[in-house]
């Protein structure tokens, strides 16, 4: 098949992009370049280009046949997101408008959205199923929930069918190299962590430790990105199969604390890491741990990096290979 994937110079993206010509797709990739970088594209046609231009992506579209998209073009930052809330509903929002517009003009059926566990707010129920009520706490879960509705609503309308993958916290890089997280700023905190291993920061903050967990830091469900990338492969099976559409969490099941991601930091890198406690930061739910039985039943969807460590080395090595010769300023 040929896939159209937005955003897939960055980093769930580019890992998505590889596992599709791994499995024998061709991929065609658009992408603004604002936190992507052109060597993810791993040699791919690379279109540059905003989603808030309608004209370069019916041209787009009235140039090529896609099979479906893969729609990871977003942005992503939640601080961001409550100081610069037009930036956010108009990429995420307006943008996916404009791209379910020219899909459905050139009769384009089938996308795999990127959405996020962050449409849920603060869960009431741990581990989170689908059908908890999703209560945004910032505008970036929120411009995520609105495509969602949106989504729902073309189905029904124009028959465009998705599948909705809520992703928990992504991390690790790809066992095969080559590719993984560098955003920049960089707000995620194993590559922060990372960073303090190999000394291109003084030490990683943690952000409260004072909520109410085991160690008073809190918690959260990593989930390796080369596991998420299956699951856009086995999601785009699913609507060629099933012919309808479908939401699912995409995590493993375990949580893990911020002191539990420093210590296995620490013991996989060989390396000190000076820890301040800091304050907590704000929008910052005490635990996020998702079931993904469903995508399990439904997708045939199996995690196989599911262990911190692994996530961690995977990171670890390809921390190493990017950032080695760069000191931050
Ligand atoms: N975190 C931290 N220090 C940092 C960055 C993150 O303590 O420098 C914490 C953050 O408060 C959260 C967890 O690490 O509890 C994961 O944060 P991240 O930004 O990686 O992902 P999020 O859960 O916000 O999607």
């Amino acid at each position: 098949m040929k896939i159209l994937v937005t955003g897939g110079a960055g980093y769930i993206g580019s890992h998505a992009v590889q596992r599709l010509l791994q499995s024998g797709h061709r991929v065609v990739i658009f992408d603004n370049l604002v936190y992507g970088h052109r060597e993810l594209a791993q040699g791919q046609e690379l279109i540059v280009g905003e989603l808030s231009d309608r004209d370069a992506l019916y041209r787009l579209f009235s140039e090529q046949h896609f099979d479906a998209v893969m729609h990871f073009a977003a942005y992503a930052y939640v601080g961001e997101s409550v100081k610069h809330p037009a930036k956010y509903y108009y990429n995420n929002v307006v943008g996916t408008l404009n791209l379910l517009d020219a899909m459905r003009e050139h009769n384009v059926k089938k996308i795999i959205f990127s959405s996020t566990c962050a449409t849920y707010g603060e869960p009431r129920e741990i581990p989170i199923p689908e059908t908890h009520p999703q209560m945004p706490i910032n505008p970036y879960g929120q411009s995520k929930l609105m495509v969602e509705h949106i989504l729902r609503d073309y189905d029904v309308a124009y028959g465009l069918r998705f599948v909705s993958l809520r992703y928990f916290n992504a991390a690790g890089a790809s066992p095969e190299g080559g590719i993984g997280e560098d955003h920049n700023p960089e707000t995620h905190l194993i590559p922060l962590v990372l960073d303090a291993a190999l000394g291109r920061r003084k030490h990683i903050t943690i952000y409260g430790t004072d909520y109410d967990t085991p160690d008073g830091t809190c918690i959260r469900d990593y989930i390796h990105v080369t596991d998420l990338a299956n699951a856009h492969l086995l999601g785009l099976e699913f609507l060629h199969r099933e012919e309808r559409s479908e939401f699912f969490n995409l995590g493993n099941g375990n949580g893990f604390s911020v002191r539990d991601v420093i210590e296995a930091a620490k013991r996989i890198t060989g390396k000190p890491i000076a820890v301040i406690e800091g304050d907590r930061r704000a929008g910052d739910p005490a635990k996020l741990i998702g079931s993904a039985a469903k995508a399990k039943a439904l997708l045939g969807w199996q995690p196989r990096f599911a262990d911190l460590d692994t996530i961690i080395s995977t990171a670890w090595a390809w921390h190493q290979e990017r950032f080695s010769a760069k000191v931050l300023t």
